[in-house]
């Protein structure tokens, strides 16, 4: 059986930036990834990453208005060390090999982005996450020695001893279906987001909350389920993203009069206001009837205002994307766009070292929730926060993995479980549901109940849907009988993850009775401080979930009111 002192879920930026830390460290470790590390969901990150590196900006400031996207949900200490720690991060990647853009005098160019006070988004063309994640690639490559490689291996479920510490995963190899145990001291998911719960959803198909489910099932409390971000600039059919970057580089939202409607919302920030202010303010225009397209369901993104010869340098994939996907050349004319789910600001909760509260198991990036987002993560943080976490989990996982002895533990029977799971999948006579159609139907009520607007009822029949949509999960049956690629199977397992990150989404929406951030309740339109300034923890117990709460940590920020 493998063992290893840090075992690692994930290859995007998150995982690959906890293994080279770990690595460097002097650990053992091992990467593992369902699909090959560079078709991580990370590699299609367009717009840019956040750091306070311009010689007229102080992180302090980039921290604040981190807190100020968040709604005063994120925790503060938390987002000072991210903020604090990024000009040496995103430095550290230039000297490793990153080209970010620079400008004529040769500096480090930074864009505009959207709730940031100054420009501080560092990019490479809007191909970000791509040059970020080649580049760390190549950089574990150095490391080989040390870093074993699970390519296209699937993990099923968490090994959890008698004492409760996570001591290694139970994982399919995708190529041969063969069920293999992994023993480590120390397992860190970096597993990323669970965007495929909604429908339509800027992430990739492999966006499955795979990690979150994992933690949940494993006992570890998720936190900040409730906050989910819906983009801005989304294509209305696909729901393929158009960066932010767009709007960085100068371009306008548009109504069916013409008008920049985002000076009604945000007077001073327009288009550039964060992510929740302006996906309301779509909304809004569209559910007025002065939407653009058929059914009236979208609005423009003019990008013809920033002169063409930019666009073509510094946007030319979502250049690429308006002409593929929408037929339309962004340089001569608007695109309809809408706002889409994006991200989820929630995950499993960890400290600021990437500590879950159970022995052994960490979680950093996308699938975590540190608290650095609260209830808004700011465009270009996200990056940097699979970054600084990602890295600290690794440090910390090696550091504790010098101290300690290689766990043991017979996972026989574990293995047999699993095994027997997916034979039982396999086995599934046609006549219930096919898997594809619960998940279009949870995605379509997901965006439909738990979106931009929300309310009561709205939410309490998403929370039934999902509970008879879990009963049917329990028979859909898949097409692919076979051992070898059989990503049939693997879609049935996701669909139960995906089913689990919903449950947790739904159930915190109904528990927050106010609105803050992504979370805007019409039954509950205002911000509640006095009794809504906590976060929503969410346990899997023997009798269902269970709802708890935890203190914002607050440092040097007290709440006020929000306005851009
Ligand atoms: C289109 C798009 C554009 C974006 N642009 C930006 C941007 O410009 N700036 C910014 O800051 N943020 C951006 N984001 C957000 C950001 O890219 C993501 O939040 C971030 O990249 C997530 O990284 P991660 O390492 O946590 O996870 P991911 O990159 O999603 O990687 C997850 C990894 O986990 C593995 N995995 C998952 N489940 C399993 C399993 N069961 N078994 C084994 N392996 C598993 C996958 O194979 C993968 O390697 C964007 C997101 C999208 C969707």
């Amino acid at each position: 059986m493998p063992e290893h002192d840090v075992l690692i879920i994930g290859a995007g930026l998150a995982g690959q930036r906890a293994a080279l830390a770990a690595a460097q460290a002097g650990a053992s470790v091992a990467i593992m990834s369902k699909v090959h590390p560079v078709r991580s969901h990370s590699v299609a990150a367009a717009g840019g990453i956040n750091a306070a590196i311009s010689l007229d900006d102080d992180w302090r400031s980039h921290a604040f208005d981190t807190v100020k996207g968040s709604d005063f949900l994120g925790d503060q200490d938390a987002i000072e060390v991210m903020c604090s720690e990024a000009p040496g991060e995103v430095m550290h990647l230039e000297h490793m090999g990153v080209t970010f853009h620079r400008n004529e005098k040769g500096e480090m160019d930074l864009r505009a982005f959207g709730g940031a006070s100054m420009k501080r988004t560092a990019y490479v063309a809007d191909i970000t996450g791509q040059a970020l994640l080649h580049v760390l690639y190549e950089q574990l490559m150095k490391h080989h020695e040390q870093v074993e490689r699970y390519e296209e291996w699937f993990t099923t479920s968490l090994l959890i001893d008698d004492a409760g510490r996570c001591v290694g995963v139970i994982a399919r190899d995708v190529r041969s279906g063969r069920m293999e145990s992994f023993l480590a001291k120390n397992v860190i998911l970096a597993c990323g987001g669970a965007g495929q719960a909604y429908k339509p959803t800027t992430n990739g198909l492999i966006v499955t909350g795979d990690g979150i489910a994992l933690a949940y099932r494993a006992g570890a409390p998720l936190m900040d389920m409730e906050m989910v971000q819906y983009h801005p600039t989304c294509l209305v059919e696909s729901g393929i993203l158009i960066t932010e970057g767009a709007r960085g580089e100068g371009a306008h939202l548009l109504n069916a009069n013409g008008e920049r409607f985002m000076e009604k919302s945000a007077p001073n920030k327009m288009e550039l206001a964060s992510r929740d202010v302006v996906s309301r303010a779509e909304q809004i225009e569209i559910n007025e009837g002065r939407g653009v397209g058929p059914n009236k369901a979208g609005i423009y993104l003019d990008v013809t205002v920033v002169p063409r010869k930019r666009t073509l340098e510094a946007l030319r994939e979502i250049v690429n994307l308006g002409r593929d996907f929408a037929g339309v050349d962004i340089t001569r004319e608007p695109i309809m766009i809408r706002p889409g789910q994006h991200y989820i600001m929630g995950g499993v909760k960890t400290d600021i070292d990437g500590r879950t509260p159970i022995d052994g198991l960490y979680a950093a990036g996308e699938v975590a929730c540190v608290s650095v987002h609260g209830g808004n993560r700011l465009g270009a943080n996200s990056l940097l926060d699979t970054l600084i976490f990602g890295r600290r989990a690794g440090e910390h996982a090696a550091a504790r993995s010098a101290s300690m002895p290689m766990p043991a533990l017979n996972t026989v029977s574990r293995v047999q479980a699993d095994e027997a799971g997916i034979d039982a999948i396999v086995r599934r006579e046609k006549g219930g549901r096919r898997v594809s159609e619960i998940k279009d139907e949870l995605g379509e009520t997901m965006n439909r109940y738990a979106a931009v607007f929300r309310d009561e009822q709205g939410l309490q029949s998403a929370r039934e849907t999902v509970a008879r949509l879990k009963e049917e999960a329990g028979s859909a049956w898949i097409d692919d009988r076979g051992t070898v690629f059989n990503q049939d199977v693997l879609g049935a397992l996701e669909l139960s993850y995906m089913l689990d990150c919903a449950e947790a989404i739904v159930l915190g929406a109904i528990e927050r009775k106010e609105s803050r951030g992504a979370q805007f309740r019409t039954d509950y339109a205002e911000r509640d401080d006095e009794n809504w300034l906590k976060h929503i923890n969410i346990t899997a117990t023997a009798d269902g979930p269970k709802v708890s709460y935890s203190p914002v940590n607050i440092t040097q920020w007290e709440p006020e009111e929000r306005k851009y």
